[in-house]
């Protein structure tokens, strides 16, 4: 599913829409890569690419699952 057309281009229209209005973010300055956060997704929607970790916004679906149990609080959620 794409993003509905708003004016803002090719790019932004090619951006994969987000499963739900609220989704989770990692901030990389923050996140250890402890993993602890990975099997705590119902979805699987977080996934260490190389020595980063990454939410799919298509596929989180805005439980909060991962919100608490990370240990430096590097999970926030914001507007998809
Ligand atoms: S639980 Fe927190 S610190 Fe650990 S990998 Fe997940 S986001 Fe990073
Ligand atoms: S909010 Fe829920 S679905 Fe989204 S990344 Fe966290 S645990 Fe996974």
């Amino acid at each position: 599913m794409l993003d509905a057309p708003d004016g803002d281009g090719y790019r932004l229209r090619m951006r994969p829409a987000p499963a739900c209005p609220e989704i989770a973010v990692v901030d990389l300055q923050v996140c250890d890569r402890c993993g602890l956060c990975l099997p705590l997704c119902p979805p699987e929607a977080i996934h260490l690419e190389l020595t980063d970790l990454v939410v799919d916004r298509t596929t989180c679906t805005g439980c909060r699952k991962c919100i608490a149990p990370c240990p430096v609080g590097a999970l926030t959620m914001v507007a998809a």
